[in-house]
C-alpha cells in the first residue's frame, strides 16, 4: 500500500555548494545534483522523510515542510462551515 506523504521537500538551490552529502546519506535515491553542480530531486516518490538530507546538509539547503492538511491525500478535512 502507498504511504500517505506528510511532508515535502523544500530547496534553496542558492545556498546549495554541490558538496553530495545529502545525496550520499538519502537511502531512496531520491536527490542529485544538476549540471550546475546544485541540489535537485531526483524522485521526490522514493522520499522516506528520513530527515538526514536536512539534517546533514551543512548549508541549510534542505528542509522538510510539513504539507498542508488539504494538500495531503487520504487525510480526512472538516467540511467547510462546520467551525464554530
Ligand atoms: S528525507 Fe530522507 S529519503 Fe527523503 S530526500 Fe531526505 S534523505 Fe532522502
Ligand atoms: S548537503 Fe546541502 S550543500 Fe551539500 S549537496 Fe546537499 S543540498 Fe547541497
Amino acid at each position: 500500500m502507498a504511504r500517505v506523504k506528510k511532508k515535502r521537500l523544500l530547496l534553496r538551490r542558492e545556498w546549495c555548494k554541490g558538496c553530495n552529502v545529502c545525496v550520499a546519506f538519502c537511502p531512496g535515491k531520491v536527490l542529485g545534483l544538476d549540471d550546475q553542480n546544485r541540489i535537485t530531486i531526483v524522485d521526490e516518490s522514493l522520499c522516506i522523510e528520513c530527515g538526514q538530507c536536512e539534517l546533514r546538509c551543512p548549508d541549510f539547503a534542505i528542509e522538510l515542510v510539513d504539507l498542508e492538511p488539504a494538500a495531503a491525500p487520504g487525510e480526512a478535512t472538516a467540511p467547510a462551515g462546520d467551525a464554530p
